[in-house]
Parts: structure tokens; sequence; C-alpha cells
């Protein structure tokens, strides 16, 4: 089966309608979403009547449950914390309803869902070989997917190596892996907040059966998201982000 999947969404529309136009024209069967739907953009409503349309899978990130009131903010960047704010006063209860039955973790097809990493699915960005280890160590699928940092990655322990022989890096648009072999964490990097220097939307396209994987970048217009960020009263640097992908 061929899966879109989809992650750190963060109310930015035109970025999820692009993502999921260039997947549906790639000819996907499912979508899988890993959480973070709504934080630092301005259209956290009209994302999450999408993402639960379109996606047969969706996790709860950590901007979700702040959202929701159920994590505590006060680790948050300014920023960010300002963000939740704005969000819990702008977005409507049926939203909130469909955040509320989302969990941050979960398993479609053997293959491990996690919103931020196997060991915390809330909290913990996996951007190490120690932490990627770690996080192989404490789930029993061999590959597992993951969200949270923002970074289009992956990390590849080869089979019956404990530690030393991990690989990973980031991953650029087109790049392509063969997971049928070792243990895997595979992010598809972000769709409406990239952080990797590249200011396109991020998605990934899994194979189950031929065990691949392909990274994609697409483009969108980019003031479509950032314009109204400001003009709402938020971080002008949640604005300003967007158009380098920081
Ligand atoms: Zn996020």
């Amino acid at each position: 089966m061929r899966v879109a999947v989809i992650t750190d969404v963060h109310a930015n529309l035109p970025a999820l309608e692009a993502v999921l136009e260039a997947a549906e024209a790639a000819g996907v069967e499912e979508t899988w979403c890993l959480g973070d739907v709504v934080g630092y953009g301005v259209e956290p409503d009209a994302c999450a009547d999408l993402v639960r349309e379109r996606c047969d899978v969706c996790l709860v990130g950590n901007h979700d449950l702040a959202v929701l009131g159920a994590l505590d903010i006060s680790s948050f960047s300014e920023a960010a914390a300002v963000a939740v704010e704005w969000t819990r006063e702008n977005v409507g209860e049926s939203t909130l309803e469909f955040l509320r039955t989302l969990e941050p973790s979960g398993e479609q097809e053997g293959i491990g869902l996690f919103h931020a990493s196997p060991r915390d699915p809330v909290w913990e960005y996996v951007l190490s070989r120690e932490q990627a280890n770690a996080g192989m160590d404490s789930h029993p699928s061999r590959i597992g997917l993951i969200g949270h940092s923002h970074v289009a990655l992956f990390f590849n322990r080869p089979e019956g190596e404990e530690t030393g022989g991990t690989r990973g890096g980031q991953a650029g648009d087109g790049a392509l892996l063969d997971l049928s072999r070792g243990g895997w964490l595979v992010n598809p990097g972000s769709v409406g907040q990239p952080r990797d220097g590249d200011p396109r939307a991020a998605w990934l396209e899994l194979d189950t059966e031929a065990e691949t994987a392909c990274f994609h970048r697409v483009p969108y217009e980019i003031a479509m998201a950032a314009d109204p960020i400001a003009a709402a009263g938020l971080p002008q640097r949640l604005a300003d982000r967007l158009h380098i992908g920081q």
C-alpha cells in the first residue's frame, strides 16, 4: 500500500492543501498524520476539518494537547505559548472534540507511529543517533515514523547492531530510502512550518509492500499563510520563519 505520511501541519491551510493535492496526484491510497494539526498558524478549524476528512489515522501532538489544556505550556517558547493562547481563543468546539479523541502514538501495518519519539511520544526531539537508538530500543516495530522536530530526516540501524552502526541524516526532496533491512526512524518533515532550511511543505511517500520511502517537498504560496499570522497579532517571527524554513 502507498501511503502519504504528513506531520506538523500547524494550522497552515495553504501548505496542507498543497501537500494533499500532491499526494493525491501521486496516487496514494491512505494518508497518515503524526500530529500537531494546530498551533502557530491561523486556520486551525479548516486544517482540522481537512485532516479529519482526508486522513485515515491522526495522532495528537504537543501543541494540540496544549490547546486542549492537557499539557503545561511553561516549557514552550514564548512565541509558541502565545500561539497556543491565540488558538485557544480562536478554535471551534468541533476541532477540540476531534483533537480530544486522538492519541500521541499508534500503529499501522506493523509500523510504529509517534508524534515525537517512541520513548516519549509527546515531547522528545529525535535529532541524534543516541536518541534514535534509544527510540528504536523502546518499541517493537522495525520501522517507526516520527514528527515533532520539523526536520525531514532518517536514522537506520543495521540488523544485529546495538548502537555503533546507526547512521542518519537530513533528507532532501526526492531522497529515497530502502527500508527493507534494519531498524528505521523516519521523519517526513513539517507540512506547515519546516525548520530544515527548505521552506516548501514536506510529506513522505511510503510504500509498505516495496518497503521504500521517498521524501517530497511541495511549493505553496507562503505569503498566504505568513501574512495572516502577522495580521492576527501573532509574533512577526512566526510569519517570517515560514519564508526561510527555519
Ligand atoms: Zn510541531
